[in-house]
């Protein structure tokens, strides 16, 4: 048995052929001297047909009237002492009246004295004259075979008998491809059993096309493998993968492997040997092959040995073929993304990640570029089950914001981002910011996109710029407009009633002088060094300002005016006891302050500000190097 190239269309075959001759009581077949032995196989199988043809040969008068199958030699199931040249020479002679689409009944009166069958009978083992052939077609019109005639003697067959035959051939069509009743006994309450049989057999044949149908649709060839001859047989739709038509590949084995790219071949072979060998249960493999247009595709190529000789030997194999390559192009496609995607993002500057919280809570990085390195100098393994060993690397200060700045943006679906500072191992305090967009999946899942880049060097700039746009360059100390602001928070404390705090503003007592005495520069100095005293003589959280020329405001948090005025004694101390030396001379120094207590009737920094200015002017008026309040 082969899978025949014509699998798709499924004829169902005669199941038997049958047979039958004039004959004595339990005899051979006879007629006139002549016997013939016809396959026989069918006889128990089948007694209406073998009936119908009993009556057949008698009505004609013919030595023997059979049905010979139409396109399944192999189903003829010949029984035991068939003649088998006769058998065969009836079948070409059937075949010759069912040749070609239009099929024609076959009258051969005298086969010696017709030269086109005589040739075909030279052979048979018995002398045969008279053959008459009859098409036979089943419910679709498919032809499944002929009802012959046959006799030693030449006869002629006028239109009468003609027409008769073709009435026979009609009823020995209807029996021989209906399905076969299992005795005779049936014969009288198979009405409905053999109607219920058609309809199965209906479905089945149904069921054939549809599978056929399927078959070649899906790109899927088939191959039928004579393990031990080494011929293979391939479907139409197989050959069609590979472009070729019905009739254009040969059937050896060794033609498919030329067929093979030669990198494949080896492991084909082997992965074959190794089915053969019961190694594995199926061959299976994917390799490229060569089409007729000499390009090659990827297939995918099944099999099994339906059957081993008594040693195991693999006899035949079977197996589909499925053509991949447009599926192989695009998992090729698929792995480029994929790896361009990686690349780009393993490229990118800092972690570019997918991370991911559960209805449950449990979040973690369902993706992790290869720059999570830098920036928390862990493996993208490592984030891939949670959290927590990111969570460890936060700075303590900056834990809450970074927990609250997810779940306020998973709450919201609004746009994560943060800066915030971790602890590493090995670089130790760094900037991070980050940045992500939230999306909620069907199963409550939130899932962000987003990436997260070294912050450190740019907080390192804008503290710089911040400390740029809030000092003085001479002296270091909070320029106006950063102490007002200073004042101006302290103000707010105040009203809130929070502690007491004292304003202080200072004037260096003839500095005009000291300038033209010893020049600009050692002016400048000396306002660097009234500058320094300040700062060594103030605690944390008080302030120094320079806001004019030679002009110092203090802004003394938690004071009274006692505290204040000490203050305020302290620096006139020191600034006279700490001269500015220059060249073995001594810059003579004093101080004049004024100072006030802000309070919450204060309407803004600059009313308490006014106010100690307005005690500065007394104290200068006083005589200078004094110390007024108001
Ligand atoms: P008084 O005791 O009344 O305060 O007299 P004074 O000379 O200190 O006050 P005045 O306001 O008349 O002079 C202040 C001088 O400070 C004038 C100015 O040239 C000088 N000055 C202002 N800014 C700077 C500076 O940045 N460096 C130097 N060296 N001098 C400055
Ligand atoms: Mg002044
Ligand atoms: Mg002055």
């Amino acid at each position: 048995m082969t899978v025949p190239s014509s699998m798709p269309e499924a004829v169902p075959p005669i199941s038997k052929a049958g047979c039958a001759g004039v004959r004595e009581q339990g005899g051979p077949l006879r007629s006139h001297d002549h016997a013939f032995s016809l396959p026989a196989g069918h006889d128990a199988a089948d007694p209406l047909l073998d009936g119908l043809l009993r009556l057949v040969a008698a009505h004609f008068g013919v030595a023997a009237a059979c049905v010979v199958p139409g396109e399944a030699p192999a189903e003829r199931g010949l029984g035991a002492g068939v003649d088998e040249t006769l058998y065969e020479a009836l079948r070409v002679l059937a075949h010759g009246c069912g040749a070609g689409e239009a099929r024609e009944p076959l009258i051969v009166p005298d086969i010696s004295e017709d030269p086109a069958w005589r040739d075909v009978l030279a052979h048979a083992s018995k002398p045969l004259r008279f053959v008459a052939a009859w098409p036979l077609y089943g419910a679709q019109g498919e032809h499944v075979g002929s009802l012959c005639l046959i006799d030693p003697a030449p006869r002629e067959l006028d239109a009468a008998g003609r027409a008769s035959l073709g009435d026979f051939a009609r009823v020995a069509a209807a029996l021989a491809v209906r399905p076969t009743l299992t005795t005779s006994g049936d014969i009288a309450t198979s009405a409905t059993g053999e109607s219920t049989l058609h309809t199965e057999l209906e479905a089945l044949r149904e069921h054939e096309r549809l599978l056929a149908h399927a078959i070649a649709g899906s790109g899927t060839g088939i191959w039928d493998r004579d393990v031990v001859t080494g011929e293979i047989r391939y479907s139409v739709g197989w050959k069609a993968i590979l472009g070729y038509a019905d009739h254009e590949l040969t059937s050896r084995i060794e033609d498919s492997y030329l067929r093979l790219h030669p990198d494949d071949r080896d492991y084909v072979k082997a992965a074959m040997q190794a089915h053969f060998d019961g190694r594995t249960p199926t061959y299976e493999v994917e390799h490229r092959i060569r089409c007729k247009d000499g390009r090659y595709k990827w297939i995918c190529s099944r099999g099994k040995v339906m059957s081993r000789d008594a040693h195991g030997r693999a006899l035949r194999m079977i197996g589909t073929t499925t053509d991949i390559t447009s599926m192989r192009e695009m998992a090729e496609r698929l792995r480029e993304s994929a790896a361009l995607i990686t690349n780009l993002t393993n490229e990118v500057p800092g972690l570019v990640f997918q991370r991911r919280q559960l209805p449950g809570g449990r979040a973690f990085f369902s993706y992790a570029s290869a720059g999570i390195a830098e920036i928390y100098e862990l493996t993208p393994e490592q984030a891939a089950h949670d959290t927590a060993c990111i969570d460890a690397l936060i700075h303590p200060d900056d834990l809450d914001a970074w927990r609250d700045s997810f779940e306020l943006s998973a709450a919201n679906l609004t746009p994560w981002h943060l800066e915030f500072r971790v602890l590493l191992p090995q670089q130790g305090l760094r900037w991070r910011q980050g940045d992500a967009r939230p999306q909620r999946l069907a199963d409550g899942t939130t899932v962000w996109h987003g990436f997260i880049t070294d912050a450190t060097e740019r907080k390192r700039i804008e503290a710089e710029l911040q400390e740029f746009a809030s000092t003085d360059g001479l002296t270091r100390l909070a320029n106006r407009r950063h102490f007002m602001a200073r004042v101006e928070a302290q103000l707010t404390q105040v009203r809130r009633g929070g502690a007491g705090a004292a304003v202080m503003m200072c004037d260096l007592d003839h500095f005009k002088s000291i300038n033209d005495r010893w020049g600009h520069a050692i002016g400048d100095d000396v306002l660097r060094h009234f500058a320094e005293i300040l700062r060594t003589q103030l605690r944390t959280g008080d302030m120094a300002g320079r806001i004019g020329g030679e002009e110092f405001a203090i802004l003394l948090a938690a004071a009274d005016l006692e505290g204040a005025q000490s203050v305020a004694r302290r620096i006139q101390e020191h600034f006279a006891a700490q001269p500015l030396g220059v060249d073995g001379d001594v810059v003579a120094l004093t101080v004049s302050i004024g100072i006030t207590l802000m309070n919450a009737a204060d309407m803004s920094a600059e009313g308490a500000l006014t106010r100690s200015d307005f005690a500065l002017y007394r104290a200068k008026k006083g005589g200078r190097n004094r110390i007024e309040c108001a």
